[in-house]
């Protein structure tokens, strides 16, 4: 890839960053600084991200850039997420927000292989592109995009191969929420080892 994969992780195509409240999965309601990283060639159909499939958008920003912008600001935790930022050598940036005593968090399709030192990972696997077995095995929480009926099955395939500490969510897709949260409750009221995850950022109106 172009620029040596961009000096090995020490600058990285940066779509977007904020403080904001992480609104899914485990860590849901607690305020995180999300950095966002282009480049994806997943292409799930529903993604909500498509403005970060093509890293030719985004700027190319040194870490050391991002962090200090974190450092300005109360950050516990960041979230690193995508696009699919395991496209790229991370442990920079791990290594670079882990010295300056900030939690990392990853958010992955597990496509790819995984860099760096993390306090948690959602790995979040896709049909079209299933997840590596070492990133299964890692997970701190498995979290399932229900888009339609197969995505059940394909939480189930992926509930088998996880660690058993990790946490499991089923998460309606957005655009389908009306149709869909209800037969996700009824699932889960059966299905009890799994937990419901909304996009709770969503209905709060924030980033
Ligand atoms: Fe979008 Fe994530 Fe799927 Fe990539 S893996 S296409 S960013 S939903």
């Amino acid at each position: 890839m172009k620029n040596n994969i961009f000096e090995n992780g020490k600058k990285l195509p940066l779509m977007e960053d904020f403080y904001t409240i992480q609104g899914e999965g485990f860590h849901a309601g607690k305020p995180a600084y999300f950095i966002r990283i282009g480049g994806c060639d997943i292409g799930c159909s529903w993604c909500d991200s498509k403005a970060s499939w093509n890293i030719e958008h985004n700027k190319l920003i040194d870490i050391n850039e991002i962090v200090e912008k974190v450092n300005k600001l109360p950050v516990k935790a960041v979230v690193v997420t995508g696009g699919e930022p395991c496209k790229y050598n991370l442990e920079p940036l791990c290594n670079l927000l882990k010295f300056n005593n900030i939690e990392t968090y990853i958010e992955t399709s597990g496509a790819y292989k995984l860099t760096g030192k993390w306090n948690w990972i959602c790995l979040s696997p896709k049909r079209n592109s299933p997840p590596l077995k070492e990133l299964l095995s890692i997970a701190n929480e498995l979290k399932v995009i229900i888009f339609d009926e197969l995505d059940f099955k394909w939480a189930e395939e992926n509930k088998k191969k996880v660690n058993k500490s990790c946490k499991l969510f089923l998460q309606p897709e957005w655009s389908r929420y009306e149709k869909n949260i209800f037969k996700i409750v009824d699932y889960v009221k059966i299905n009890p080892e799994w937990n419901i995850s909304l996009q709770i950022h969503k209905f709060m109106h924030i980033p």
